[in-house]
């Protein structure tokens, strides 16, 4: 590639050199863009810095710019405490007091020094302090930077701080480059784009957002890079759909005899209008020469296996091969006895692939997949390895698919010739994040249930209420009817003292009768684990105690009631995906959420949530306000560039926007080649394309 400047090195930049290169390289800071794209974490705004002498409410969360006077490791009763005072210009003292990380964090105080403090400030008589505050250093050597009022403060760790990149030297460093090359950086968005969305100009963004000059200037900035970053991750999306749609897929023969069959004998019910529709859509694609690429999603219960198994059944009816992957060994076995189940009677063979199998069976198993004769294969990450190669490969169904990694999507499609894929999902995913995540995959949701289900009922109780919580499982069971058990950990080692599957396990045998509780979790053997589930299913085993192995795709429909102990402690999708183990049939079924009473308020959030509403969309929507994007539906590991300044959902508008933008560009010019779009695709080519090696294979 040309020399391209927002890609050259930082190394050479006055003042960082190899040693602090390295820790940069470490912290993922390596070329120019990546430096100039190492936001800021907050502002430093000199007009409002609080005055200690001013302080009133506690609890404030406040800034204060001080000189340290000392600097004191005290012994407390249990441990040290770090004590640093300070007297700001105005001749107030504040206290500012650290339990954790005392050892590094004295390192950074020394009497005379002048520092910024930020943090909530509490009262202990007549003088104020603070725990915990961030902070920092404002006098290091060098020339003082003046930029106005408004100072940039950035993240720091350990690491940096250690070869002494304190904000201070980021500020340093920025400046130098922008000083010395500003000007030949890049108009990254094309000029009609930055004047139709009246966005501030490139360089001037890059230069405000270290540098601003007001507040005014720096949301402009903001808006700016955010709609930059969102708009190249819609492009990126719209790529990647465009060079999968230009390959040739495997062209299926319509419905044959065993499709035909399994809907009209096999099948127990009628497939709800949901279910027939999103089968339609999906017959459509594999009809249609090209590869398809779709998400399934619908809330849990509504019955998103039937469909693929039917899909499964369309490309066995062609002559190909067809696999269905799980992320757990559990559900791996489950799905199948139910795809053994369906396929058997029309002839059809199903091959298991997962991890721990005996030697002979799974040598036996991969000649047979190798072969042809086994038709279907379910698996775990066991059907990833090399030695698994199928003979025509046509369909590959991701359940869960947000617990599989780019790379691990990639290996599966490699073992076919461009397959068709159908990804799955549970949880469903708001309309914001399906925008940035999934804007290259074709969508379709099922809205509907299977007739006649009842609305779970969700029960709140404390622990004082145990016995209530006993009452209603055994009635439940003196019904015929089975329960879940669910636990945060599996035993008492894991040094907390939460309840426990293994305790909890042997209390319900006392309380109910001893050989109907069965105890699964994910430290037993594979072979353990299944035979207590078939005896679950089967109705020999009434209790199932349990960790979250259960939590995914485990189906059980005489089970009505589902027990989940420290409740506080489980995510959102969490207990939405292990309550939907229930009221799977026709019985009306329970859960029941055992709490403590003292809680973090964001975990009573989400036990309210929970309690109000069994909508998935409604659910996940809460999620994603109550945690951010971060590790939610897997962005980390979609493979998708992660976001460093816009955030969803709160950047939706804004996401909207970038959208619409890149709709109109891709319109405009499909193959990125117009003359004034130059300067966009290299940068996109650079650093968006030549990262998503990855992503681009993965259909
Ligand atoms: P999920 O979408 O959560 O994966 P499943 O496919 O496991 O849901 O289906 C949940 C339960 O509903 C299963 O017991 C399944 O047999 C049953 N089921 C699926 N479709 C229908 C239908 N159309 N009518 C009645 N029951 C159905
Ligand atoms: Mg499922």
């Amino acid at each position: 590639m040309a020399k391209y400047v927002l890609a050259e090195p930082i190394q050479y930049l006055k003042g960082v050199g190899p040693a602090r290169a390295d820790v940069l390289a470490q912290s993922g800071i390596k070329s120019y863009r990546d430096l100039l794209h190492y936001y800021p974490r907050r502002y430093l705004d000199h007009s409002s810095v609080s005055r200690v002498i001013h302080l009133q409410t506690e609890g404030e969360t406040v800034t204060i710019i001080g000189t340290v006077r000392s600097v004191e490791v005290v012994a407390g009763r249990n441990r040290q405490r770090l004590e640093v005072l300070i007297r700001d210009d105005w001749n107030g003292h504040l206290k500012l007091i650290w339990f954790k990380g005392v050892k590094w964090i004295q390192k950074a105080f020394a009497p005379g020094y002048r520092i910024a403090f930020t943090g909530e400030v509490s009262r202990f008589g007549r003088s104020w302090s603070m725990v915990h505050p961030d902070f920092d250093r404002l006098d290091e050597g060098g020339p003082q930077l003046s930029t106005g009022r408004i100072m940039a403060l950035y993240p720091g760790s350990a690491r940096l701080q250690g070869v002494g990149l304190s904000s201070r030297s980021f500020r340093n460093i920025i400046y130098q480059l922008i000083k010395t090359r500003g000007l030949e950086f890049p108009h990254v968005l094309p000029e009609w784009v930055q004047q139709r969305y009246r966005l501030l100009d490139g360089r001037v963004a890059l230069r405000a957002i270290h540098f601003p000059r007001s507040h005014e200037e720096l949301e402009q900035a903001r808006y700016r890079l955010k709609f930059e970053e969102l708009f190249f991750l819609q492009l990126l999306l719209r790529y990647t759909k465009k060079k999968r749609a230009e390959r040739t897929g495997i062209r299926l023969n319509g419905p044959g005899v065993r499709y035909r069959q399994f809907i009209n004998e096999v099948l127990p019910f009628e497939l709800t209008q949901g279910q027939n529709d999103a089968l339609e859509t999906i017959e459509q694609d594999m009809l249609s020469g090209y590869p398809m690429y779709r998400m399934l999603q619908g809330d849990v219960g509504c019955g998103k296996t039937v469909v693929a198994v039917a899909a499964l059944i369309l490309v066995v009816d062609s002559r190909f091969q067809g696999v269905f992957m799980a992320p757990t060994e559990v559900l791996a076995e489950q799905q199948y006895a139910s795809l053994c189940k369906y396929l058997e009677p029309l002839g059809i063979r199903v091959g298991l692939l997962i991890g721990g199998q005996r030697k002979r069976v799974r040598e036996q198993t991969l000649a047979e997949i190798a072969s042809g004769q086994i038709n279907i294969v379910a698996g775990t990450h066991a059907v990833f390895q090399e030695q698994v190669k199928f003979r025509n490969l046509a369909l590959a169904v991701v359940d869960e698919q947000h617990r599989f990694g780019v790379e691990q999507r990639a290996s599966l499609v490699a073992k076919g010739e461009n397959p068709h894929v159908l990804l799955m999902s549970a949880t469903p995913i708001p309309r914001s994040l399906s925008l940035t995540m999934y804007g290259d995959l074709s969508m379709t949701t099922i809205r509907d249930l299977p007739k006649g289900r009842k609305r779970i009922i969700t029960k709140l109780l404390r622990e004082s209420r145990r016995v209530q919580m006993e009452a209603i499982v055994l009635e439940q069971l003196r019904q015929g009817r089975q329960a879940y058990i669910v636990y945060p950990q599996v035993d008492e080692s894991e040094k907390s003292d939460l309840k426990n599957a293994e305790a909890g396990f042997l209390a319900w045998r006392q309380l109910y009768q001893e050989d109907k509780v069965g105890l699964v979790h994910g430290r037993m053997k594979g072979q353990e684990k299944e035979a207590v589930m078939a005896r679950f299913k089967s109705g020999e085993v009434q209790i199932l105690v349990a960790t979250t192995v259960i939590e995914v795709g485990v189906d059980a429909p005489e089970a009505t009631v589902i027990v989940i102990e420290h409740a506080e402690r489980f995510g959102l999708s969490q207990l939405h995906q292990l309550r939907g183990r229930v009221g799977r049939g026709r019985h009306q079924s329970y859960c029941i959420l055992m709490a403590e009473w003292r809680q973090s308020r964001e975990s009573k959030e989400r036990l309210n949530v929970i309690e109000r509403t069994t909508d998935g969309f409604e659910i996940s929507e809460a999620d994603l306000r109550l945690r951010g994007a971060g590790d939610l539906f897997g962005t980390r590991q979609s493979g998708l560039p992660e976001l460093r300044i816009a955030e969803i959902p709160e950047d939706a508008p804004t996401l909207e926007k970038a959208q619409e933008a890149a709709k109109e560009l891709w319109e405009q010019d499909p193959e990125l080649a117009l003359p004034q779009h130059q300067a966009m695709y290299t940068y996109f080519e650079t650093f968006i394309l030549a990262r998503m090696e990855g992503y681009a294979r993965t259909g």
